[in-house]
This record gives C-alpha cells, structure tokens and sequence, in this order.
C-alpha cells in the first residue's frame, strides 16, 4: 500500500514534501494524550501513518486532499502535536498532513490589531515577532513554543489568560481553509459579525474534521503596560471558589486565574493565584478589590514570589514535553497494541 500511494502521491505533490521516515512517521502517529486518559475498555488501534506530506501552500493542500478524495485514504492534519484529546493520533492506515512547513507570517496590521499567518506558524514565533512591534498574542496554552496557530484553532485551546482575551477561537477574524470536498473556503476577517453564518465556527474546536486550516487572521493586543501578582491561600476549596464568584460578579477580570489543590505546595488548603495585566491604574484597582474580597473571605495572601514563579514556569512543561518526544524519536517506534 505505502509504495502505491506515496507514487501515486508524488504526481500531485512534489516528492521532496513526502516522507516514510519511521521515526517521523512514529512522531506523527499520536499528539499530547497521554495513555492514562484513555478509557482502558477503549484503547485505540493505533496505525503509524502509510506516510507524511509537509505541503508549503494552500494549493498543496487542497491538492492532497483531492487525492485522498480519489483514493479513498484517512488525512490526518498535524500540527505542533500537543493536543491533549488524541485529535491527531493515527487509528487507521493514512496519511499524516504535518503543517509545519506553512510557517509564513504574512502580515501583521497593528492599527487593525490584527495578524494574518499560514496555519503552521508556532505561537511562540508569533508572539516574539508582535512583541518587537508591541503587541502580543492573547492566546497563551502551556503549549506555546510547540503549538501551531491551526491546532490551537483546531482545538479552541483555552490558554492562561483567556480571562481578557478569550479563547483562541474567540481570537479568530478570519479563516482559510480546504474543505474535505477539496473547496477552498475563505471567510472575510472582521472584528464583528451581525449577520449571517459565521463559517469559521465550523472549524473552531473541528479538531481537524471539517477541513484543513491552511491561514488564519487574528486578533492581537497591545503589549500591557504593567502586570500584578496575587497569591491565596484557602482553607478549603469550597472556601476560595466563593471568593472567586465575589470577583467575579463584581467584574474583577483577571488575565490568569488558577485555582485549586496542590499538596506539594501547600497542604492543607487551597491555592489561588491571580494575574492582572493591562493599563496600571486600571489593574491596581482591580487587584485592590481582589485583595479586599479574597482577604474578606478568608484567603491568607501568599506574596508575589510564588503566583510569579507559577507565571515564569507556566511553559516548562511543553519544553519538557518537546524533550522527552526528542528523546522518543532517538529510541525508535514505539509500541503498539
Ligand atoms: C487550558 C487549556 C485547554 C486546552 N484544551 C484542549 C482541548 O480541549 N483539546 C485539545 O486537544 N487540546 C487542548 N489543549 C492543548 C492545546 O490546545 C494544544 O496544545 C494546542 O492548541 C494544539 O496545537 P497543535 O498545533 O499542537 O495541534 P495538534 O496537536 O497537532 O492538533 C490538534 C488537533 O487539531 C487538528 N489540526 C492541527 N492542525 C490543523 C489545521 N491546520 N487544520 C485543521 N486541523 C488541524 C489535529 O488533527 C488535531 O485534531 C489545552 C491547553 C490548555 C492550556
């Protein structure tokens, strides 16, 4: 099977863009779920990929998923691989789409606040290139010096301060992407829609079944003049989520809020971090009404050091992650049930 179609593959899209690499195609053949998540009555049947193709343009794309439509063989689009739902992970002889190649930051419009970029581009490299014009990415998964734009919409990833910038979905203006009939659907990238389908809903949180996002235009946000820290300690969970809906309900929005326990850290009780970001007098009022409702509810205040720590380690594990696949890719293929 896999010399027929990575011939038949190479008629349609240059050779040099089609691998059979194991150790790529091994790669290839799951993302971030980690076996503990999956239901043991439910394990997958897992396939490495018959092969991998790395296009470099939209026409690329939908030139392969027209062949896919001939032959009758399962695509499936991969990104940074980290999704934590198993959405890229093989369960049938296919081909692996590996995006990375579309990596192109086209545009970025800081008058329009907005960014167009090929839906391989990595969040980290986005992020770094808006900060040298001061802006930033609002999307902020652990995931970022991995993750891909197109994954990230693919799975409407949450991220750490979705709490003023929304989900990464909520980010998205516009979209290009191929349709599984081979179409190219382009949506047109505005701020707001009053009227009409939003298409692009179709492939927010599609985790790659109702198309392949091949570009994206997205919201960006001016780099926040200042950042506070806050830290709690409860005496039970109970306690600490009630000081939560007090904030909230008094439109206290913090950028990250996280929440829950930790016995490595403090045992008993339970944590509550806080991070407020934007225009200084703006979040020194915020955070003071934080303070006053967590303090009145009985939380006991933890200082700077340690929500800053948790802010300053909030990546490391995708870069220990992105190690031990390093390092998986140097033992070989893994094993399959
Ligand atoms: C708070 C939080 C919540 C999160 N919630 C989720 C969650 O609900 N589900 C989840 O899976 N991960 C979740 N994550 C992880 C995070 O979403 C992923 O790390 C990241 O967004 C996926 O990007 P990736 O490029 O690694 O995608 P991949 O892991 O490569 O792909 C993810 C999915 O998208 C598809 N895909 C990838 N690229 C494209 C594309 N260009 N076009 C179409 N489909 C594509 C894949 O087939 C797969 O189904 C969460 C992380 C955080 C911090």
């Amino acid at each position: 099977m896999t010399n027929d179609v990575v011939s038949k593959l190479a008629t349609v899209i240059p050779p040099s863009r089609i691998s059979t690499d194991p150790s790529l195609l091994d790669e290839l053949s799951w993302d971030a779920l980690s076996e503990g998540r999956i239901h043991p009555g439910h394990y997958p049947e897992l396939h490495a990929p018959v092969c991998a193709v790395r296009p470099r343009s939209t026409d690329e794309v939908r030139r392969i998923v027209q062949f896919a439509n001939a032959e009758k063989i399962a695509l499936v689009p991969f990104g940074g691989g980290s999704g934590l739902m198993g959405g890229a992970m093989s369960i049938r002889p296919g081909v692996a789409v590996d995006l990375r190649d579309l990596n192109q930051i086209l545009d970025i419009d800081t008058e329009g606040s907005s960014a167009r970029v090929q839906a391989g581009v990595v969040l980290e490299s986005l992020d770094t290139k808006l900060n040298g014009v001061g802006f930033i990415l609002g999307h902020d998964p652990w995931t970022v010096p991995v993750a891909t734009i197109g994954g990230a919409i693919s799975t409407n990833s949450v991220g750490y301060r979705a709490g003023i910038y929304g989900s990464m979905g909520e980010q998205v203006m516009g979209l290009e992407a191929v349709l599984p009939n081979g179409e190219i659907l382009r949506t047109r990238p505005v701020s707001k829609r009053s009227a009409g389908i939003d298409l692009n809903a179709l492939l927010i949180g599609g985790e790659g079944c109702f198309g392949i996002i091949t570009e994206a235009t997205i919201r960006i946000f001016p780099r926040p003049q200042a950042r506070v820290f806050c830290g709690f300690l409860f005496a039970s969970f109970e306690q600490g989520f009630a000081a939560i809906q007090k904030m909230l309900h008094a439109r206290v929005r913090p950028a990250l809020l996280d929440f829950g326990d930790d016995e490595d850290k403090h045992d008993p009780g339970a944590i509550l971090y806080l991070v407020f970001e934007g225009n200084t007098e703006i979040i020194a009022a915020e955070s003071n009404l934080a303070v006053a409702i967590c303090s009145g509810d009985g939380g006991r205040p933890l200082g700077r050091e340690e929500p800053e720590q948790f802010w300053l380690d909030r990546r490391e594990i995708a870069r220990r992650f992105m190690h031990n696949r390093r390092q998986r890719r140097e033992r070989g293929p893994r094993r399959r049930r």
